[in-house]
């Protein structure tokens, strides 16, 4: 439901560097350059090059799990994740019985490990019976021990798919935090994105969820909708904080390639409207106690999402299910390998042997490896302790240090004793300041 981030970072590494080759005129809106007093410290003897740099990991990151369930009532015009309408009966006894049996493949790869999070996104995942979900679960945990028993487990739900009891039974199954795509209160905007529920039925999908026991959940929440004015903008958010949630993700609606939005795009607020609106919102939700710990994810103390913050501190991820992408670091190969499954639904369905659900495989470079722990973790507004971009990457923070010394004098980052993280200039501009990362053809940073 085009909610949770998912991370995708193959297709954002590509949509970077097609970015690097556009005219940057992006540069002209930006205020001159502010140097920052600290400056990045490295000692001489510990200066590496990406292209010449060694992994070498001394502990592993935390391991989370990503489950994809492709299928939704219908495709929104605007979804460019890997979501299918479904025609017919959706086979969910083969497709759990998949998501095992790929599970089970995956395995090898983590022995020993235990998982800190999973995520069930799609897709429609609540379109699954709770006895399915509850199969899965059963599954994953006689497979894989978990850091405790009360690891957060999430599943999106889609507020035109919920009937009465679902959740309390999702809540039995073991799902302890949903995430309802709701988008918007409006039933005009509604209809515009193609939604398949309306102002009420998002409500009602709130109130089932207090209901229901859970005293963790994400409302899913757009801005810059087809002709939405700052007052409509503003009344969303007012009625998303009414309905109680302990997280809000609130996020632009962009035009993605390949959808049927980029092929008759409708006609969106102006800028300048878009960014009044966008203002309205984070300053209501500031004052409402959400306070914004990610580029669009708002928080009640203690209530960030674990899973995601996994993805953006650069943890390692498992991912099963239809198109699901995969992070795994390896201490015995002193490698950090990316893979993805077949995308297809009906391909991943007819997947045997097991080894066929992997649809690509490739081992991340430590260039690559420097640019996509920065892509992840200057989105988050505390940015990151320095000694985690070593303990995550296995690489000695000097390969990045040109681009981090330049993103300094520009402004976009701030580096204390402790810390690194993006100013407010550079959480605006943060493409400009990941693209100072991208490595060269020849293997070095920036
Ligand atoms: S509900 Fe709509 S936005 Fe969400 S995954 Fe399905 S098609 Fe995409």
């Amino acid at each position: 439901m085009a909610s949770t981030p998912l991370i995708r970072e193959p297709e954002l590494y590509a949509r970077m560097r097609d970015r690097k080759s556009q005219p940057r005129s992006v540069y002209s809106m930006q205020k001159p350059p502010r140097p920052f007093p600290v400056s990045v410290r490295v000692a001489p003897a510990a200066k590496a090059d990406a292209a010449s740099a060694n992994f070498h990991f001394t502990a592993l990151p935390p391991l989370s799990l990503y489950v994809h369930i492709p299928w939704c009532v219908r495709k929104c015009p605007y979804c460019d994740f890997n979501s299918h309408e479904a025609k017919g009966a959706i086979p969910e006894r083969e497709y759990i019985d998949a998501l095992i049996a790929d599970l089970e493949f995956d395995l090898p790869r983590v022995w020993g490990r235990k998982l800190k999070s999973i995520f069930i996104g799609g897709g429609t995942p609540s379109l699954f019976a709770p006895e399915s979900i509850d199969r899965l679960l059963s599954a994953l945990r006689a497979r894989l021990p978990f850091v405790s028993p009360d690891i957060e487990i999430t599943l999106e739900a889609n507020p035109g798919t919920v009937e009465q009891g679902k959740f309390a039974e999702l809540r039995a199954a073991g799902v302890n935090r949903l995430s309802i795509g709701v988008q918007s209160f409006d039933a005009d905007a509604l209809e515009r994105l193609g939604r398949i529920h309306g102002a009420k039925e998002a409500t009602r999908a709130a109130e089932q969820t207090h209901a229901a026991g859970f005293d963790n959940f994400n409302l899913d929440l757009m801005f810059g909708l087809p002709g939405q004015t700052p007052h409509a903008g503003a009344n969303d958010v007012a009625t998303a904080i009414a309905l109680e949630p302990t997280h809000i993700s609130y996020y632009q609606l962009t035009l993605e390639p390949n959808t049927q939005f980029a092929a008759r795009p409708p006609t969106l607020p102006e800028d300048d409207a878009i960014a009044a609106i966008q203002e309205r919102g984070q300053q209501a939700l500031g004052e409402h106690g959400y306070a914004q710990y990610e580029v669009s994810a708002y928080a009640r103390a203690d209530k960030q999402c674990a899973h995601n913050l996994n993805y953006w501190t650069f943890g390692d991820y498992l991912g099963i299910g239809a198109g699901a992408h995969a992070k795994i670091s390896d201490a015995q190969t002193q490698s950090i390998q990316r893979l993805w499954k077949v995308k297809n639904p009906r391909d991943y369905l007819a997947a045997v042997p097991a080894s066929e659900y992997v649809g690509g495989e490739s081992a991340l470079t430590p260039a690559d490896t420097g640019f996509e722990f920065m892509m992840n973790a200057l989105r988050l507004n505390d940015g990151f302790e320095t000694r985690l971009f070593a303990e995550r990457t296995g690489l000695p923070l000097s390969i990045v240090e040109a681009p981090m010394a330049l993103a300094q004098r520009k402004g976009w980052i701030e580096v204390t004793s402790t810390h690194i993280r993006a100013t407010a200039q550079g959480r605006r501009y943060l493409n400009d300041v990941l693209e100072l990362f991208l490595p060269e053809p020849n293997g070095s940073v920036g």
